[in-house]
């Protein structure tokens, strides 16, 4: 068994509905088991400006799957929500990204973890540390919560109030 963390973000149509869509996704996907999940976090777009606010979260998992399989159930969840892949970091229905996977470096064609740009973005760290804040990245050697203090940047990202 391993503990993953995976990263959820919707800046399309109903996104606390998205992101809670997936979540119940997650949850009855077998070999799955959501053990953590952290608040929503609204977020304003990077990439390609123009677009919606995202609402981000993070979630713990523990899972008997292999990376490779947690890529595949998350992207077979992606395209039954009905994700249309167009323009890179444009705007989506939903994003399941991999962020750590137990203390493992995967370094592929198709998988990438820990998440290339997750040291990088508050967006990430800010539910990550809410959840996991002595969680090791295992090739920088630190915290989720000395990654955040780390981070310069200002990018706005504010808890999501529940209406
Ligand atoms: P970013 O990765 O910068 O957040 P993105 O989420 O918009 O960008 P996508 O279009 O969702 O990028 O994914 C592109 C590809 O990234 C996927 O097809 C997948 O194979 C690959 N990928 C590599 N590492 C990971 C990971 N850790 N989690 C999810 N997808 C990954
Ligand atoms: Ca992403
Ligand atoms: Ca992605």
């Amino acid at each position: 068994m391993a503990t993953a963390y995976i990263g959820l973000g919707s800046n399309i149509g109903d996104r606390k509905k998205n992101i809670e869509d997936a979540i119940n996704l997650i949850e009855i996907t077998p070999d799955i088991k959501i053990i953590k999940k952290s608040s929503l976090y609204i977020t304003e777009p990077i990439g390609y400006v123009g677009q919606d606010c995202f609402l981000n979260s993070v979630i713990e998992v523990i899972t008997k799957l292999s990376p490779d399989e947690l890529l595949h159930r998350c992207q077979a969840i992606e395209d039954k929500m009905g994700r249309v892949r167009t323009m890179f970091w444009g705007p989506r229905i939903i994003d399941l990204d991999i962020l750590l996977f137990g203390d493992e470096i995967v370094e592929d064609d198709k998988l990438i973890i820990p998440h290339p740009l997750m040291h990088n973005r508050r967006f990430v760290l800010i539910p990550l540390v809410e959840i996991a804040p002595d969680i090791m990245h295992p090739k920088l050697n630190k915290t989720a919560s000395e990654l955040l203090h780390q981070l310069k940047d200002g990018h706005k990202v504010e808890k999501y109030e529940r209406k």
